[in-house]
């Protein structure tokens, strides 16, 4: 079983000005046109079994449509192969009933974005919301690292994930694009063999510029194979799990570069499903 643990989708209404304005914001060209039609067709060509969608609520008041959407993608999963997460903000003070309503629901897990919704990642609130989740069952997925949109965010860097792991000894955090996007070298150094999944999205795969934009070498810079592979062994093989951020890289492509990456046949099984599957309990 393939298993992609990092997408994006948008409802049908709003998916191509999402994806417009992102990649503007972004100066980076998207792979596919940010609807489930759209993922569905990616994951048939690269083989794709599975795609667990990840929701950010960049507002507080967005967590409820968010949710709602989430279960109702969950109920099609047989058919579609689409896992939704939930969406949760640090600013929801009702965080317990939410956890509670989603693990109630069959949602897997949640998902936060501390530079999105403008937050340190250890700040308290961030601290109950991983504290609570863990308690009801729910996987939880950061981002980790600087965000491509916005180079200044400092939110989510491995000092701030350590300092969450020493307080709230979460049993299933998963850090978005190998640990901390464009923070490899500290990842590397301070977080690798921590008691966390890691997922290898928009970190190996070629940052391409929008439309009418450029990036300057610096600006397309990406994790080198060879320090991935590093990464992957110190980290542990077994708790590395293959996501590409569809749209913003090919899904295909990212299974050809972690296959070409340098790593074993095994090892790349166990990322592309093995660990995956172990995770979300199939
Ligand atoms: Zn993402």
């Amino acid at each position: 079983m393939r298993i992609d643990f990092h997408t994006h989708t948008f409802p049908n209404a709003i998916a191509a000005r999402t994806i417009a304005k992102l990649e503007k914001s972004a100066r980076t060209a998207s792979y596919a046109d940010g609807t489930e039609d759209g993922l569905r067709a990616s994951m048939e060509q690269a083989g794709i079994d599975y795609s667990v969608i990840l929701p950010v609520a960049t507002r507080p008041g967005q967590t409820e449509t968010i949710n709602r959407v989430a279960i109702e993608t969950n109920d099609r999963h047989r058919e579609t192969g689409l896992i939704s997460f939930g969406g949760i903000h640090p600013e929801n003070s009702d965080y317990r009933q939410i956890l509670r309503s989603l693990a109630a629901s069959g949602i897997r897990g949640i998902k936060l974005h501390p530079v999105y919704q403008q937050t340190d990642f250890d700040d308290i609130r961030y601290m109950r919301i991983i504290d609570c989740a863990c308690e009801n069952g729910l996987i939880v997925v950061t981002h980790a690292g600087y965000d491509i949109s916005f180079p200044e965010g400092g939110q989510a860097t491995p000092a701030h994930i350590l300092t969450v792991l020493d307080t709230v000894k979460p049993d299933r955090l998963v850090l978005a694009h190998m640990g901390g996007w464009r923070c490899w070298d500290e990842v590397e150094r301070n977080l690798a063999g921590a008691p966390v999944w890691l997922d290898t999205s928009f970190t190996t795969t070629p940052i391409r510029p929008a439309k009418d934009t450029s990036r300057t070498p610096e600006e397309s810079y990406t994790l080198p194979a060879e320090q991935f592979c590093r990464l992957v062994r110190k980290h542990g093989c077994g708790h590395i799990l293959f996501g590409s951020d569809s749209p913003w890289s090919d899904q295909e492509e990212a299974v050809m570069l972690l296959k070409q990456s340098g790593l074993a046949p095994e090892e790349c099984l166990a990322i592309l499903g093995g660990n995956g599957e172990r995770l979300l309990q199939f």
